[in-house]
């Protein structure tokens, strides 16, 4: 078997894939990229039609400027690609007082000089009549958010790194990876690579590449679903808000979808953990579906209590649920993992920071914080 040589590999060509693929071939760099799919796709963690993008970020105000930046190249791609990937909307947080979710949406905000209109529980009710918010719970209004298309974003994002020369290899497993500084070698189950440098984003299967992962990675099964809205009480539900709320119940999300029709919502807190992603069960039980028709039918005015449409995903949940991005010392490789649940509209900046790194060595981008230096070998 002959060895196929380019600059850079991308393994994994998914969300931060894709991403990557695009920014490295922009930069004039040969670049192959090799996926066990066919993306976009629904196997992973990046389908299920919208994504929401927001700033005043409620996780950690280290990843405010990176919003900005990933802001700007979402419309960049969209400008580029003649494809509306992304639309702004008002975003609903609400919690207990307290909850970090409001608390770290206004601690950012302050930090980042963010607008945020902070509601009473009456107020939420006169604007958004479709929320049925507990008692004692506060509000807040982000108008810095939106959504983002998330398959049509994959989909821009290796187009038009094709268009700039990169190859796509789908339906391709990597099976080993092994190399020195400045030498990659890459098995996959049809060929052999080598490159100068390469980008791991395998996502859930991360760690069955790069084992010394799996101590930091625990993929958990998602469940989310479509809710036909029942009346105008929501009025032009493409204008309704997209929503974040910190409930007793649990975090649930959710957004109106983009039919017109449907509202798309999921529990972010929860989900079984998954031993191994190839074998997850994709088959929606309706202990997956309780916890959400009460959500729905409890929190939400006018939409039908049962849905009538279901996807399955993957979370993967690093420790402390920030992302896990780096480059490894012992090979050339840049590795985007431990997304835990938030990390799509990232793709497009970390997509450019991981090309940076790759030709420049280094990148302007703060990134600093997302290092796994910070889980010294033997505490996780
Ligand atoms: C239900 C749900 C809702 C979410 N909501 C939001 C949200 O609103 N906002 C937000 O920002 N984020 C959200 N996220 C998180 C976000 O979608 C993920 O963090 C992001 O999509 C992860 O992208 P990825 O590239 O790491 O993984 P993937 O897109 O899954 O890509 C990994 C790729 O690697 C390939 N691969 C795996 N193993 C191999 C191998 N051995 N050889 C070759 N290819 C391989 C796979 O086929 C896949 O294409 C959500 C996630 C889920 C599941």
């Amino acid at each position: 078997m002959s060895t196929e040589k380019c600059d850079v590999i991308v393994m994994g060509c998914g969300g931060f894939g894709a991403a990557a693929m695009y920014h490295l071939a922009r930069r004039g760099l040969k670049v192959i990229g090799i996926d066990r799919f066919h993306p976009p796709h629904d196997q992973g963690s990046s389908h299920g039609e919208t994504r929401i993008i927001r700033k005043a970020y409620f996780e950690h105000p280290n990843y405010v400027p990176l919003l900005h930046r990933a802001w700007d190249l979402w419309e960049d791609l969209a400008e580029e690609s003649h494809q509306p990937l992304i639309e702004r909307r008002d975003l609903l947080l609400a919690g207990p007082p307290g909850s970090e979710v409001i608390e770290g949406a206004r601690l950012s905000a302050r930090l980042h000089n963010l607008p945020l209109e902070n509601l009473t529980r009456e107020e939420v009710f006169r604007r958004f009549p479709m929320f049925n918010l507990p008692q004692d719970h506060e509000a807040t209004v982000e108008s810095t958010a939106g959504f983002l298309r998330v398959e049509d974003c994959v989909a821009a994002h290796l187009d038009l790194a094709q268009a700039r020369g990169a190859q796509l290899r789908c339906g391709e497993t990597v099976q080993k990876i092994s190399g020195a500084p400045g030498q990659l070698s890459v098995r996959t189950d049809r060929a052999t690579y080598s490159a100068g440098a390469g980008v791991l984003t395998c996502g859930a299967w991360t760690s069955q590449l790069i084992p010394d992962y799996a101590r930091l990675i625990t993929v958990r099964r998602k469940t989310l679903f479509w809710y036909p809205i029942q009346s105008a009480d929501w009025g032009d539900p493409l204008g309704a808000p997209i929503f974040f709320l910190d409930l007793p119940e649990g975090q649930f999300y959710g957004l109106p979808s983009i039919d017109g029709r449907t509202i798309k919502t999921g529990e972010h807190t929860g989900g079984e953990t998954v031993e191994n992603p190839s074998t997850l069960e994709r088959h929606v039980f309706p202990e997956d579906e309780r916890p959400v028709s009460q959500f729905v039918s409890e929190r939400l005015a006018n939409v039908e209590s049962e849905p009538c449409r279901s996807a399955v995903c993957l979370y993967s949940m690093s420790p402390d649920g920030h992302f896990l991005f780096d480059q490894l010392s012992e090979l050339p490789l840049v590795v985007g993992a431990g997304f835990s649940g938030h990390g799509f509209k990232f793709a497009s900046v970390l997509g450019e920071a991981a090309a940076e790194l790759i030709q420049q060595g280094g990148t302007s981008l703060d990134i600093d914080f997302l290092s796994i230096n910070r889980f010294a070998k033997n505490t996780v």
